[in-house]
């Protein structure tokens, strides 16, 4: 280095290369999206190593994801030029895995313990409530588990639950349970999630040689992302500085999206009284987005209040202005999206400059139908795709065994879920009974059924219910539509229930995905129809070239850019979500509003917002208002393409949001500038709907009757 400087401090500005070369004590850099605190971070990484102030092992860099983690590792091998063995990169947990496999035994557990998933986890306290004679349908074992997550997330062990939380299950046993709970997981060597981090936090408070120990190696800690930080993870990071005081934090408090999952805004404001003589950075150049872009999602930001408020500038150009776009329906936008998608991949766009961003999962499924059809590869990033979610194959496996009773996958799949009694024994006897004459499980379970020594009576009762359930839901498929079934079968088969009554945060979601499905079905003229779609759209999900449209929620596209963005669906119910609506109040509107925040910041070079004026919700056609979100962005830097006619809506404001109307009943008389073009629109679309249906649906259509279900035999 001797003759100037470094070459990776060289493309930085001033700002950012007073937070490289800040190594030591504590240092925020605070800035707004784009302006590269990631850059920074991995920087600053590679500088520590490049001037021989840390060894790789020396260095914790906490980052949101595993994928981030390795992007990371990528980068700063790139800085320093050399592999990065030894480092500990890695999300929270993953880090707090490692830490825990060497000192398992301190928290009663062995090296080699398991980590159980939720449904583990619930089977679990399920056991434990029925012991206590709990009546799991007043107190759900799905409610304590989240309620376990929540006291975890604040690091809160048992005997530390505040009493008056405890009261919040089975009158007063929460915490009891909660006890037991860790027991038999200490049992089973066994931890799940939340324990993680509290098992951790748990030994370095309880063995300072232990904390000593990482300490010493801990010179430098650095973590990105801090906004989104809980308490349980603040206090780690806070045990774990106390070493060398060297800690250096990244975030927005303006990107804070996990509020609703126990994330602490205020550990980002507070970090000055929390790191005395911190030092603070900011970065005001934002590098990512062009002008019209950041400009529109800076002012979006604006209407929020107690943020600590930020410049943005970029010299990047003013570029396109945001393109707001009016559309008839779900379908439409779909189609819509696809057609720029083909426009921008004829002018050379690679499709992994592309993402589509959505607010909830549910959202997904009309666009990878529309690129299915369209043959445009994308993949679908935070989760499976709409038909291999676990709750849309079990309402898919109900529907397969009404259309078709010697489906005994599916029927396999279903037949005890929800729960109605029929264990392992039980069904084994089915099983034999199938194998031994060679008939599916539905007919063997008829005949077991009859049989005087066959099944135990309770289980005999529920089998013989639920096949008489599948005999009437194929009757009724003779008169009623195909999804009026569906509604009905999620219903009498208790499915739909099992959701309701679940309190995990997944499960609003997989109820909205329920919808969607049932929703999807009215696309296709009967069950047979549909059930073939499906198997040629599962058909399609396997081809793995690395040029693919991204398709992802907006909050798994933290931290992430693409040259293009599409953000469909900013109506009022969908984006700020219903939920938020009629919940949580301002706090939950200015969360969403940084979600929307976070969505627009992530395009480089172009983005569409785009709201339908209808969407169908379970089936039903429904009204929509354009999310408040759209009026908030400003005239001068959008360019509202109405298409077919619709306007974005104009409204008095001064009033506050009025969302007791629906413009569908009312355009003219709220001026909303859904006038004659209203009329046209409705008039262009019945005209298009009768040549542009989906590909894909034209031959479901035509081979209806004979549906197979070969691929979504092979996807299982
Ligand atoms: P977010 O808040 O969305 O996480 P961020 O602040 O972490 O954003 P980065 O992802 O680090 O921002 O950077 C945004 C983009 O700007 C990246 O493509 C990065 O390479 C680029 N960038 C950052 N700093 C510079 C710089 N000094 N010169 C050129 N490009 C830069
Ligand atoms: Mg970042």
């Amino acid at each position: 280095q001797a003759g100037g400087e470094p070459a990776y401090l060289k493309g930085l500005n001033p700002p950012q290369r007073e937070a490289v070369l800040a190594t030591d004590g504590p240092l925020l850099v605070l800035a707004g999206a784009g302006t590269g605190k990631t850059r920074v971070l991995t920087t600053r990484l590679g500088h520590l190593m490049a001037d021989g102030l840390a060894a790789p092992w020396n260095i914790l860099a906490v980052t949101f994801t595993n994928k981030a983690a390795r992007e990371m590792q990528d980068r700063v091998a790139r800085v320093i030029g050399a592999p990065t063995e030894g480092m500990w990169i890695g999300t929270f947990h993953s880090i707090c895995v490692r830490i825990l496999r060497r000192h398992a035994e301190l928290v009663g557990l062995q090296s080699n313990f398991s980590i159980l998933d939720t449904d583990d986890q619930i089977r679990l306290l399920k056991q434990l409530t029925s012991v206590e004679n709990i009546d799991d349908k007043r107190w759900p074992a799905r409610q304590l588990a989240a309620l376990i997550d929540r006291w975890k997330n604040k690091a809160l062990t048992p005997d530390r639950v505040p009493n008056g939380e405890a009261q919040a299950f089975a009158n007063g046993l929460g915490a009891k349970l909660y006890r037991a709970y860790q027991d038999r997981l200490k049992t089973l060597n066994a931890c799940d999630f939340g324990d993680l981090m509290m098992h951790v936090i748990t030994i370095f408070q309880a063995y300072p040689d232990i904390l000593n120990r990482y300490h010493a190696q801990f010179r430098y800690i650095m973590v990105d992302e801090y906004q989104d930080t809980n308490v349980a993870q603040y206090l780690w990071l806070r045990l774990l500085a106390r070493g060398h005081n060297n800690i250096c934090c990244v975030g927005d408090d303006d990107q804070s999206i996990y509020g609703w999952r126990g994330a602490e805004v205020g550990n980002i404001l507070r970090f000055s009284e929390d790191f005395p003589g911190a030092k603070i950075v900011r970065l005001e150049q934002n590098y990512r987005s062009t002008g019209h872009i950041l400009a529109a999602a800076s002012s979006l930001i604006a209407s929020n209040e107690g943020r600590l408020g930020k410049t943005l500038w970029t010299d990047a150009g003013e570029g396109d202005a945001v393109r707001v776009r009016g559309v008839w329906d779900a379908p439409e936008e779909a189609r819509s999206i696809g057609d720029e998608i083909e426009a921008l991949q004829v002018k050379g766009e690679p499709l992994k400059e592309i993402a589509v961003l959505v607010r909830a999962g549910f959202q997904t499924r009309e666009f990878e139908e529309r690129f299915i059809t369209l043959g445009l590869p994308y993949r679908v990033i935070g989760g499976p795709r709409f038909y291999e979610r676990a709750e849309i194959r079990d309402a898919m496996a109900y529907l397969r065994v009404i259309a078709q009773e010697s489906d005994d996958l599916a029927f396999e799949r279903i037949v005890n879920l929800p729960k109605r009694g029929l264990g392992e024994t039980s069904l084994q006897k089915v099983h034999a009974l199938a194998r031994e004459r060679g008939i599916p499980l539905t007919r063997a379970g008829r005949l077991i059924c009859g049989m005087e020594d066959g099944l135990r009576a309770a289980a005999r009762t529920s089998l013989t219910r639920l096949l008489d359930d599948f005999d009437r839901w194929r009757e009724i498929l003779g008169t009623t539509s195909h999804t009026e079934l569906a509604e009905i079968v999620l219903e009498e088969s208790g499915y739909t229930e099992m959701w309701q009554k679940d309190k995990s945060p997944e499960a609003p979601g997989r109820l909205e995905n329920l919808k969607e499905l049932v929703s999807a079905m009215g696309d296709f003229e009967n069950l047979g129809g549909f059930l073939e779609h499906i198997s040629l759209v599962m058909e399609n999900s396997n081809n793995d070239s690395a040029d693919k449209i991204t398709v992802m929620t907006l909050h798994a596209a933290k931290g992430l850019e693409f040259d293009n963005v599409f953000l469909p669906g900013w109506e009022e119910g969908i984006f700020p979500s219903q939920r938020t609506l009629d919940e949580s109040g301002v706090k939950g509107l200015e969360e969403e509003r940084r979600l929307a925040y976070v969505g627009l910041t992530r395009a480089r070079q172009r983005a569409w917002v785009y709201y339908a004026a209808n969407r169908q919700v379970f089936g039903q056609w429904q009204t929509s208002l354009p999310s408040r979100f759209v009026e908030e962005l400003p005239d001068q830097h959008t360019e509202v393409e109405a298409a077919q006619g619709l306007y974005r809506s104009r409204y008095e404001r001064t009033g506050g949001w009025n969302s007791d109307w629906t413009f569908a009943e009312q355009p003219e008389q709220k001026g909303t500038g859904y006038g004659p073009g209203w009329q046209r629109a409705r008039e262009w679309r019945q005209s298009q709907t009768a040549s542009d249906k989906p590909v894909v649906r034209k031959i479901a259509g035509a081979r209806a009757g004979g549906a197979t279900f070969s691929a979504a035999k092979k996807a299982e």
